[in-house]
């Protein structure tokens, strides 16, 4: 438990709107710039998106990475096929 409570501490990961894919704007008011502390803020994201995020805030939380040239930084989607907002998530310290 402590290991864990340690790694938290360190690590902060931050969620920004990066791109939008889709024709319509999101009905949740994402727009690209957003930023979001993924402790704080993920409630404040539109939901689907939050949910997606979660996973990769699992990995980066405990010690995983994406791999590629920047292995603690990538991006996700939402999965509404109408808005597609692109997001990064990356951990700052
Ligand atoms: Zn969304």
């Amino acid at each position: 438990m402590q290991i864990i409570k340690e790694v938290g501490k360190i690590k902060k990961i931050k969620i920004t709107v990066v791109d939008r894919l889709g024709k319509k704007g999101c009905h949740r008011g994402m727009k690209v710039g957003m930023t979001f502390d993924y402790e704080k803020d993920r409630g404040l994201m539109c939901p689907m998106a939050a949910h997606i995020a979660f996973v990769y805030a699992d990995i980066l939380k405990y010690g995983g990475n994406f791999g590629g040239e920047t292995p603690y930084k990538t991006r996700f989607c939402c999965s509404d096929p109408d808005t597609v907002i692109v997001y990064s998530i990356e951990i700052v310290e």
